[in-house]
């Protein structure tokens, strides 16, 4: 299996892929080998996986999608490495991603953009757009991914693969770069809720070296697929259906829904009032945390240091100015602008206020409903360069999924059909479903149900 997609990946010209190293690969491939033959094995072992290049992980390079870490290599594995690694499966390498995971477009990659395998003139969604490309060009089965707004299911929705971003909490962060930490949260992409569901096994559970993690009993994330889905109340939130919303992605939404109906389930009229200030709200905090986290990279401690410097401080300058791209400078400008003392009241405080109500609009409409579904993006992929120097037109194209990653519920990602793309071809349509805190199992079957 490993030497079949290492062979996909080196004829692929998709750039899904940072870093590949396949004598690595081949020697892991080895010891699933041997662990199959005696009798030592998960459902997943032997089988090959590939990680964003935000998890950290020795003997391969651990970039962030980024100049300033374009050759550091990491002395430790990120949890979730670890966590695979003791499930069985190889590594296949490192994934593409925008820097830092800022992005929905995988435009913002010191690696150059990927390319949207339905049609390689489009964007693949970010900024776990390699993650998506991976699976959806069937160059990895399976795919680790990351969402602090949406970089999980945006991806997963413009590639038509499968993906869920779970409670915040769920996942160790430990090892994973941070962006935006109370936002952050790991996950698995691959081609079904099913494989989902087992990769998720693997991925979740509480880990003491991340303060957020939750401590929960351990689950198996796959116990609820079969279930019927009678009975079930799906949320229909009026806001995710307004004005901006594509023609092409409300029609595959809809024809979706009208499947689940059929499956048992009945649609109740929803309202998420709060939805609209989830960008503004979402554009203060993540940017203050990012401001606050990427400070690390000063040149000293890790990857890029400029070679012509006065002195200490002409260092940190030079280093940070010729290391970090022009989306991730924008975002320490902002979130170091909202923290200052004077405006901190003002923009950081009110966000956080913000945040608390859009937490509350799900807990109200969780009375009416067991789920929520909707878009995942206003429409298809769009063009390549056809946004890159507009960051605010990006920033609009999360609506549907910040509030989620502000609420730190569980979303995800099924494809659900596709639109109209331009004269290339047709561009997948995500489906996306939100859950109250927890029930990623329940979802997974959901999502299951309809495939
Ligand atoms: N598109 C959002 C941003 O640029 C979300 C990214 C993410 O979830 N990592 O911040």
């Amino acid at each position: 299996l490993a030497r079949l997609y290492l062979d996909r990946i080196g004829s692929s010209d998709l750039n899904a892929f940072i870093h590949v190293d396949e004598q690595l690969t081949l020697q892991q491939a080895a010891a699933a080998d041997a662990r199959i033959a005696s009798g030592d094995t998960t459902p997943l072992t032997g089988i090959p996986i590939a990680h964003k290049d935000i998890f950290v992980t020795r003997g391969w390079r651990s970039t962030a999608g980024s100049k300033m870490l374009s050759s550091y290599t990491s002395p430790f594995d990120a949890a979730v490495v670890d966590q695979f690694h003791k499930a069985g499966t190889v590594t296949l390498g490192k994934l593409n991603c925008d820097e830092f995971a800022m992005g929905s477009s995988n435009e913002n990659s010191f690696f150059g953009p990927v390319k949207n395998p339905w049609d390689r003139t489009a964007i693949p969604g970010g900024s776990s757009g390699g993650s998506a490309v991976a699976i959806a060009a069937r160059l990895a089965p399976a795919a680790t991914a990351t969402d602090t707004g949406g970089s999980i299911r945006q991806p997963a929705s413009l590639c038509g693969v499968t993906g869920i971003k779970p409670t915040y909490g769920r996942v160790s962060r430990f090892g994973m770069i941070a962006f935006a930490s109370s936002l952050d949260q790991g996950g698995p992409m691959a081609q079904t809720a099913e494989d989902c569901a087992l990769l998720l096994n693997a991925m979740a559970g509480h880990d003491e070296r991340d303060s957020t993690s939750l401590d929960r009993p351990a689950e198996d994330f796959t116990r609820e697929l079969g279930n019927s889905l009678q009975g079930l109340r799906i949320g229909i939130p009026r806001e995710y259906f307004g004005k901006g919303l594509a023609a092409d992605v409300e029609q595959a939404v809809r024809a979706a829904l009208a499947e689940y109906e059929k499956l048992g389930a009945t649609l109740v009229d929803i309202s998420l009032p709060k939805t609209e200030l989830s960008i503004p709200v979402y554009y203060v905090i993540a940017p203050a945390e990012a401001s606050s986290n990427l400070s690390r990279f000063d040149g000293v401690r890790y990857g890029h240091r400029a070679s012509d410097y006065k002195d200490l401080a002409d260092m940190y300058r030079k280093t940070r100015s010729e290391g970090f791209g022009d989306e991730v400078k924008r975002r320490i400008l902002v979130g170091a602008y909202v923290l200052s003392h004077g405006y901190y009241d003002a923009y950081y405080l009110q966000a956080q206020k913000l945040r608390r109500l859009i937490a509350e609009d799900f807990q109200n409409a969780f009375t009416q409903c067991d789920v929520i579904m909707g878009p995942v993006s206003p429409t298809v992929a769009w063009d390549l360069g056809a946004k890159a120097d507009d960051p605010v037109a990006n920033y609009l194209a999360d609506i549907y999924t910040l509030s989620t990653s502000l609420a730190g519920l569980p979303g995800m990602s099924i494809p659900c059909g596709f639109g109209q793309g331009d004269k290339n071809g047709r561009r997948p349509v995500g489906l996306q479903l939100i859950g109250n805190t927890f029930s990623e199992a329940k979802l997974l079957n959901i999502a299951h149900q309809f495939q």
